[in-house]
């Protein structure tokens, strides 16, 4: 393609984009927050603190993932469902307003993993750290090792899971597919899935946007894993700008598009968040629309006017919504009936 084709593709695109900028959806008053799953009415409490204060959305951020690692029966943090060698491992990223980020992916026994994301974004040169590195660095900036005790519900659904399996430590068991594949969303008998990772999304009362995510991750992942959630541009992207989004869902699927950058780069376009997400969404679904019938993602977002919205293939995903006015877990529209 020669430069000048290029260009005139392009600036046909824009017209249509300017007949048809596709906005239209809830927008909110700030400060606003958004989360992933029911879970995230606690979590948008805990951020509300902060915000109601005019505080900032980084802070409220990490306010809000801190209040779900504390549960230790919950689905994120050290109570969460360990890896396939019955290991936690935690994965945690944050990112804020000036596009600063941190991460964490893979690291045992410490309680917030968050504020440890956060301390590399803000005392480290570098964004990702993993394993033991990342404990490594955790300890060395005053947080403390926990015990490796698993939570009595995922010491229960691990020793159910191991059963189901038949695991057997030297069977390769990732090549097997137990649940619907490797990669694929273990679904248990009351149909419930596991995901269930904390995803924040939050602007403040000046406008300035972050975001954060903390997770164990795929429940029974083999280990070593790392999904989408500590990967900036996948499990969470912020650009002060234009809105921000986060995901949840099979972590591979997510990656393999960019997820989050890509929402982002659809709001640029004109979309409206709901709409942003659902384009992403399609994007998986069209790659492989057998395979998406196994799988469950759904992406969240918000924009700079603080429009919200989500999409999922699968139904089931929901977010929850806190602003001035309204506290309310929102159903998320999805592809695949
Ligand atoms: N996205 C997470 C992962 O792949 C899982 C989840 O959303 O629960 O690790």
């Amino acid at each position: 393609m020669n430069r000048k084709h290029f260009l005139k593709i392009s600036s046909l695109g824009l017209t249509a984009l300017s007949v048809n900028p596709q906005r239209s959806f809830a927008a909110a008053d700030k400060p606003i927050v958004i989360s992933t799953w029911d879970s995230g009415m606690a979590v948008n409490a805990a951020a509300w603190t902060i915000l109601e204060k005019g505080g900032r959305a980084l802070d409220a951020i990490e306010v809000g993932a801190i209040s779900i690692e504390n549960k230790i029966d919950c689905c994120v943090g050290l109570g969460g469902y360990p890896d396939r060698d019955g290991i936690v491992t935690l994965d945690a990223c944050i990112m804020d307003e000036h596009s600063n980020c941190g991460a964490v992916a893979g690291m045992e026994d410490i309680k917030h993993p968050i504020s440890v994301a956060r301390k590399v974004m803000e005392n480290s040169p570098h964004v990702l750290l993993v394993g033991n590195g990342a404990q490594q660095f955790a300890l060395e900036n005053g947080f403390s090792k926990e015990p490796k005790v698993l939570s009595k519900d995922a010491q229960n659904a691990y020793n159910d899971w191991l059963k189901k399996n038949n695991y057997k430590p030297e069977i390769n068991i990732e090549n097997k597919k137990p649940f619907g594949g490797p990669f694929a969303p273990v679904f248990f008998d009351d149909g419930t899935v596991n995901h269930d990772t904390m995803g924040l999304l939050a602007m403040d009362k000046k406008g300035n946007m972050s975001g954060g995510v903390t997770t164990s991750g795929m429940a029974f992942k083999v280990h070593g894993r790392v999904g989408d959630s500590p990967v900036i541009g996948a499990g969470l992207f912020v650009d002060n700008e234009i809105g921000c989004a986060t995901s949840s869902g099979v972590g591979e699927e997510v990656i393999r598009i960019c997820g989050t950058h890509l929402v982002v780069e659809f709001m640029r376009q004109g979309y409206s968040p709901e709409n942003a997400c659902r384009k992403a969404v399609e994007r998986i679904v069209n790659r492989d629309k057998e395979k998406a019938k196994t799988l469950q993602v759904g992406f969240l977002a918000m924009s700079k006017k603080g429009e919200h919205g989500a999409y999922a293939i699968q139904k089931g995903f929901v977010y929850s919504l806190k602003t001035a006015d309204e506290n309310k877990i929102i159903k998320s529209k999805y592809i695949i009936e």
